[in-house]
Order: structure tokens, then C-alpha cells, then sequence
């Protein structure tokens, strides 16, 4: 299905070596950049080389090699590859694994225009791709990563064991990985102080769940106050309603914060606060603050008193302490307002199964890949690159189609179509020939067909059938072929069918034929 529609789209099919040589992601900076996914080896002459992750760095080469001219553009390669990414935490089998199977297809343009264009030819053939597999995709706007560049879209199927968190507006087109998804700041005005701030004893009290229980008051009443290295060397107090969670990558990206985020220790905050972690709070800290806009808005709240031991009720901004400096730092969650629209945003968790990104001129100006305009001046190329965990998408198809019995294989991708359980043919020669032929009349008719040839009791392969989740099963039995016909079950039905044996391979096609996936 992939190479079908990359190959209509125009895109060319190479093999790029899977081993790289260090002198490439030299130029390209990734070579310090990158960390220990990057698996290096050195080889007898002592020149280094890493296992291919990812393939920016080699197609770039091919380019700045083979590009001479305008004419050459726009041009899209694409391959389908082992890649090794030495991965912290390889889980759930191909799901995460250090070794697995990528297509990525890299695209080289001679403007910003003509990529958007070819970006939005692969952003078309990903949602064609994704719905030949018979999966239910989304595709949403994401964060860069390590890969760089500016617009990227994630494809995500959804599935409830995701890693990743996806927002959609229940009534516009916007969809978001949460780690990029904006909160709208509130459109409602803070309220003026009506309470004096006090501070009281909250001896043992450490999470703001704690500090909400024992004063009686709603989570979103507290604030949690959160330190992180700074961009100058210093520290920076980041402070979010206490129902709300952080977001990392747009914390980050603010010029203020150190990129990677990194969280303040136990002995750091001491030092700088005097209190330890459960107890910080922005009224009285000599830490520059930055406040999300949903706790700027707040008024009357609790907050920690820069004292072990101790917290604030009543504090306002403003009044208490100077107008915070505001910023969109939080996750966004269920219900709040489309950014773009004027529904409201869903959450829903997904499995990121595809990628793609605009580069720009990342790689090629690191690089040196350009090539002559039509007024024949020398110009840096514009690079697209576009990526589909194949041996990923294996793994969340399973988890989005399964039941207590196994694996149900949407049809398309399904390793086998049908299956052919036999009863005790091992004991009738007859129903061994008839299995043979049926077998061969399936195949010939281009049929994938697993035939389950076994010593097994036939409750012993239909479980494992049903487990392997093959779309469409046959069983046959001496009695089945006395009478001519053949019984039939769909993976996905409790119901059986007999038919005739003969009329079989038309019965099977159009089966194949009419699937439709479940939503
Ligand atoms: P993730 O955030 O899951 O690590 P990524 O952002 O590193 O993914 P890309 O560099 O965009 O992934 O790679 C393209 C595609 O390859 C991803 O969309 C994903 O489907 C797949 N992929 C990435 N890492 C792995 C892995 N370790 N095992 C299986 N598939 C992977
Ligand atoms: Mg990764």
C-alpha cells in the first residue's frame, strides 16, 4: 500500500546504506546533537561511522552530488529500510524497538512554494495510505523534534494504549499533539481581591491534592509552582493552576527557559528558596516568574509560602505582588476552547505512525546542496522529508483491532486473507486431496490463503487461527465435502455460513471485496 501510493505520487524508490559515515552528520551538526539513540561503531581503519536512524545526511550527499539544475526539481526519493535508533526505552515489541522498518521519502525543491506544494502531496497520500490500511488515523500538527525544520504534521491511529495525547476541536478541522496544542488565555477578566492573604500551617502536606484537601478547596483554586534552569544560567519559577500540568516543549521553546527544560533539583531550590520542593509559591520569590494565563487570572488563590510547612490563602496578583509576565505554558485538556474555532477541544491518545516535516534549508545549507536557478545563480535547496513507521503501524493496528480472542486484521493489511482450518485431515486422504486442491483454486485466483496444516485437534486451530486473526476462515470435514459445502466465519462475526464449495472463490472475493472498515 505505501509503495503503491508513493509511486503514484510521482516519488522515486532507492536504498540508501544503512551504515553512515560520521563525516556527514559532522556537517550536518547531528553528530553532537543527536545523543546515544545515534548507535556509533568504528571500523578496522579507525573511521567512525553510525547505524542509519534516520537518512537527511546521505540523501542531502546525493543531492548536492547529483542536483546541477532547476530542471532536476522538484524531486521526492523515497526507501524502505531497516533503521537503528539505540532507543532508552525499547517496548511493546515492534511497537518501540531499537531496530525497525521505516519508508522515509526526502524531497528537494528550488523554493519555499514548491515544497508546500509536495508537502501537500505527501500529507494527501499519508491520508490515502492510512485509510487503504483500514485504520482509524488522525492527522495533527506537531512538534519538530530533533529533525528540525518548521511545519510537521504527525499521522496518529488512534488506539487507547498511546503514547501520545492528541487534541481535536469537536467542531472545527484543528487537531494537535497536545505537546503543541495552544490554550487560548481566558477571555474572562481577573476578579478583584475580596480576602485578606494569610498564611497558615500545612504541616506535611506536599502535593497540591494534599494542600486542597486539608483547606477545603478546589484544585484549580491552588497554584503550583515549578523551577527550572534558565536560559542565563540561572533559575526561573514557572507557575500553572494546580489542575493543570506543564507542557515541556512549549515551556522550552520561550527565550527565558533553557532548552532542554530542566527541572530545578532538592538541593537547588534549598538554596535558592529555603524551603523544599512542596512548599514554593510566587508571592515574595527572588526568582523571575513566568505565570501560565489561566493562573494569572486567578484571584483569592493558595500558594506555597517559600517555608517549609507553609502555604498562602488569599493571594493575589497585583496586590500581593507585581503583575505577572504571562505565557501559554500548560498541556491543554478536554473542554477547553478551540484555539482556532469556536467549539471546544477533545482529547483522544494515538500512536504516532507517520511524520512529516517542511526542512527548509536545514540540512542543505549545513551541507552545501544547491543548485543553479533559471537566471542561473547558485541557490540552497529547499528539503521536505516524510516518514511512516511501517513495522509501527503492524503494532497499532493490533492494538486498535483486537478482542479477547486475539488479533483482528482490518482485511487490507491482514498477512493472510483467509484460512482454512481442515478437520482431522490427517485421517482422511480424501479430505487432504480436496484441502490441496480448494488450497490451489484460492491461491490461483491471487488469494493469500494459509492453510493450516497441522496435527492438531480442531479446537486447537481454530483458537490459534482467532488469535492470528486472519480475516476470513473456511472449515471442511469429511461430512462438509460428502455434502459439498464448506462452512464459513469472519473473524470479526459469531455467525457461520455454509457454502457450496464450488461457489467458493466468489464468495471469498466478494467478501474481500465489500470490507469496510469499523469505526
Ligand atoms: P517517537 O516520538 O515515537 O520516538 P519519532 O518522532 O522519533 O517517533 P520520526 O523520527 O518522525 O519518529 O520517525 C518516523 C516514524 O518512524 C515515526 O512516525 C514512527 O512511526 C516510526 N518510529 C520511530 N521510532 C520508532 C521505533 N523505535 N520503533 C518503531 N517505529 C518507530
Ligand atoms: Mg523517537
Amino acid at each position: 500500500i505505501v509503495r503503491e501510493e508513493m509511486d503514484a505520487t510521482g516519488a522515486q524508490e532507492l536504498l540508501m546504506p544503512g551504515v553512515q559515515p560520521a563525516e556527514l552528520w559532522q556537517q550536518s551538526k547531528r553528530w553532537e546533537e543527536y545523543g546515544p539513540e545515534l548507535l556509533r561503531l568504528t571500523d578496522r581503519h579507525d573511521r567512525k561511522f553510525c547505524l542509519g536512524p534516520t537518512h537527511e545526511e546521505i540523501i542531502t550527499d546525493l543531492a548536492r552530488r547529483d542536483i546541477r539544475s532547476y530542471k532536476q526539481l522538484p524531486v521526492n526519493f523515497y526507501q524502505i529500510q531497516t533503521k537503528f535508533r539505540d532507543e532508552i526505552r525499547p517496548r511493546f515489541g515492534v511497537m518501540r524497538a531499537r531496530e525497525f522498518l521505516m519508508k522515509d521519502a526526502y524531497s528537494f525543491h528550488l523554493d519555499p512554494a514548491s515544497l508546500e506544494d509536495t508537502y501537500q502531496k505527501m500529507h494527501d497520500a499519508y491520508s490515502r495510505i492510512f485509510t487503504r490500511t483500514g485504520l482509524t488515523f488522525r492527522a495533527v500538527r506537531a512538534d519538530a523534534g530533533n529533525i528540525g525544520g518548521s511545519t510537521n504534521h504527525e499521522f496518529h491511529v488512534i488506539a487507547e494504549s498511546g503514547e501520545d495525547h492528541i487534541a481535536y476541536s469537536d467542531s472545527g478541522d484543528y487537531a494537535s499533539n497536545v505537546e503543541t496544542a495552544e490554550a487560548s488565555p481566558p477571555l474572562r477578566k481577573r476578579d478583584a481581591p475580596s480576602t485578606a492573604m494569610q498564611r497558615v500551617d500545612t504541616p506535611s502536606q506536599h502535593t497540591i491534592e494534599d494542600v486542597s484537601n486539608f483547606l477545603g478547596v478546589r484544585v484549580g483554586q491552588c497554584v503550583k509552582t515549578l523551577v527550572v534552569a534558565a536560559s542565563n544560567g540561572g533559575l526561573i519559577a514557572l507557575v500553572l493552576r494546580g489542575d493543570h500540568t506543564l507542557n515541556a516543549i512549549k515551556a522550552q521553546k520561550l527565550e527565558q527557559i533553557a532548552q532542554p527544560l530542566r527541572f530545578a533539583d532538592e538541593k537547588e531550590i534549598r538554596t535558592a528558596l529555603g524551603c523544599g520542593t512542596g512548599s514554593i509559591g510566587p508571592i515574595g520569590i527572588e526568582l523571575p516568574l513566568v505565570v501560565d494565563h489561566s493562573a494569572a487570572v486567578l484571584s483569592d488563590f493558595i500558594c506555597g509560602a517559600n517555608k517549609d510547612g507553609c502555604h498562602l490563602t488569599g493571594a493575589n496578583w497585583g496586590r500581593d505582588t507585581g503583575e505577572p509576565e504571562t505565557a501559554d505554558i500548560r498541556n491543554v485538556v478536554s473542554g477547553d476552547p478551540d484555539p482556532k474555532g469556536d467549539g471546544t477541544l477533545a482529547i483522544a491518545r494515538g500512536i504516532e505512525v507517520g511524520h512529516i516535516f517542511q526542512l527548509g534549508t536545514k540540512y542543505s545549507e549545513a551541507m552545501g546542496a544547491n543548485c543553479l536557478n533559471q537566471k542561473g545563480q547558485a541557490v540552497t535547496l529547499h528539503m521536505g522529508c516524510y516518514g511512516i513507521g511501517i513495522s509501527r503501524v503492524v503494532a497499532a493496528a493490533i492494538e486498535q483491532h483486537n478482542d479477547e480472542r486475539g488479533i483482528i486484521w482490518p482485511t487490507p493489511i491482514a498477512p493472510f486473507q483467509v484460512a482454512i482450518a481442515p478437520i482431522n485431515m490427517h485421517k482422511s486422504e480424501r479430505l487432504r486431496e480436496a484441502i490441496e486442491r480448494l488450497y490451489a483454486s484460492l491461491c490461483d485466483a491471487g488469494l493469500e490463503v494459509l492453510l493450516d496444516d497441522r496435527k492438531e485437534r480442531p479446537g486447537v486451530i481454530f483458537a490459534d487461527l482467532e488469535l492470528m486473526g486472519i480475516p476470513h476462515r473456511l472449515a471442511l470435514g469429511d461430512r462438509g465435502l460428502d455434502k459439498g459445502t464448506i462452512e464459513y466465519r469472519a473473524r470479526n462475526s459469531d455467525q457461520t455460513e455454509e457454502i457450496p464449495i464450488t461457489d467458493l472463490v466468489d464468495f471469498i472475493q466478494a467478501k474481500i471485496s465489500s470490507w469496510e472498515p469499523v469505526s
